[in-house]
């Protein structure tokens, strides 16, 4: 058996970020903007405290202007939609991320639902959705993105290429699948009631596991030479110790695969860049200049 080629994440993000921050310069030095990106964060969640700590720094590091907007958990709907309403308004906030999960007594759809589509820069505005779906200008949710990057880099065209996305959430799974019918894969979505995983899995040319169950993805399930995109971020603990490991089993993966994304390392740090990408993007459609690639 052979061994995969690792997909490293970290670097290609890396060079995301370098890109997105020359193009942070050359805003500020030809037109005197500095684009801005605000991240409201609802309650004590500790992954997604430490994911808002990640964007904000990263952020300030490409040069643009950070903005975190901490509530407490208890906070109303419609004190969070008027949040939402102020930074729609504002003209330093060219992106709005609302860090999900948000506690019960918020309508989660509404609060996303109330961003102006112009800054959502995580996609999941139900215009945005649409607009991805009737192959529109769009923004477009940066895991996934990441994802296709990722897999464009390896892969060249994915033109004609089977691809099993399993996983169907609004954030990862359905628009995963949009992308990769967009770029003319035959797309087949897998959830849990798929009945016969493995014999739909085995005719994945590319497979984005998405799922959130650790290691559920075992070599005998992949096509010899696949290309696996593993999303999951699972915290399992062992012994005394914690530790992130993806959906994938990697050890018996990395036997079968072509190519593996590792967790940590892989899908993780493409998110974040593409947000900053994204961020850009806003920034410059809403300044009628030249978007980058
Ligand atoms: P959700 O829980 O929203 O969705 C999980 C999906 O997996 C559902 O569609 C579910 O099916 C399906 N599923 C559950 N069990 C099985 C099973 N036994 N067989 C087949 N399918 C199954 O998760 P998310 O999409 O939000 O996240 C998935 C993973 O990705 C998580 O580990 C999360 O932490 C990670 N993640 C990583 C990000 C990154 O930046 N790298 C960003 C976002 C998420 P059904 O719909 O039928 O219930």
């Amino acid at each position: 058996a052979g061994e995969a080629i690792l997909l490293d994440g970290k670097a290609f993000a890396a060079t995301i970020r370098t890109r997105v921050a020359d193009h942070v310069s050359r805003l500020a030095a030809d037109h005197g903007i500095v684009p801005g990106l605000a991240v409201v964060l609802v309650g004590e969640d500790p992954a997604s405290q430490v994911y808002v700590r990640m964007k904000g720094k990263q952020t300030r590091e490409a040069g643009m202007a950070s903005f975190e907007h901490r509530l407490d958990a208890t906070v109303s709907q419609a004190d969070l939609l008027d949040l939402v309403r102020q930074l729609n308004v504002d003209p330093a906030v060219h992106g709005i991320l609302v860090q999900l999960p948000l506690p019960e007594q918020v309508d989660t759809g509404a609060v996303l639902d109330a961003i102006d589509p112009a800054k959502d820069v995580d996609g999941f505005h139900v215009s945005n959705v649409g607009r991805l779906g009737a192959g529109q200008k769009a923004m477009v949710p940066c895991t996934p993105l990441g994802c296709l990057m990722l897999l464009r880099d390896h892969l060249g065209s994915l033109s004609g290429l089977d691809a099993v996305v399993l996983g169907r959430s609004n954030i990862v799974g359905k628009p995963m699948a949009q992308l990769l019918l967009r770029e003319s894969c035959t797309v087949t979505i897998a959830h849990s009631r798929t009945r016969d995983l493995a014999e739909v899995t085995r005719r994945a040319d590319i497979l984005v596991a998405a799922v959130g169950r650790p290691g559920m993805v075992t070599g005998d399930m992949l096509k010899p030479g696949a290309t696996v995109i593993d999303v999951g971020i699972n915290r399992i603990t062992e012994g005394d110790a914690t530790r992130l490991v993806g959906d994938c089993d990697f050890a018996s993966c990395r036997e079968v695969a072509g190519a593996i994304t590792p967790v940590p390392g892989g899908v993780g740090p493409m998110t974040i860049a593409c947000l900053l990408a994204n961020t850009i993007t806003a920034c410059c459609r809403a300044n009628g200049l030249a978007e980058p690639e």
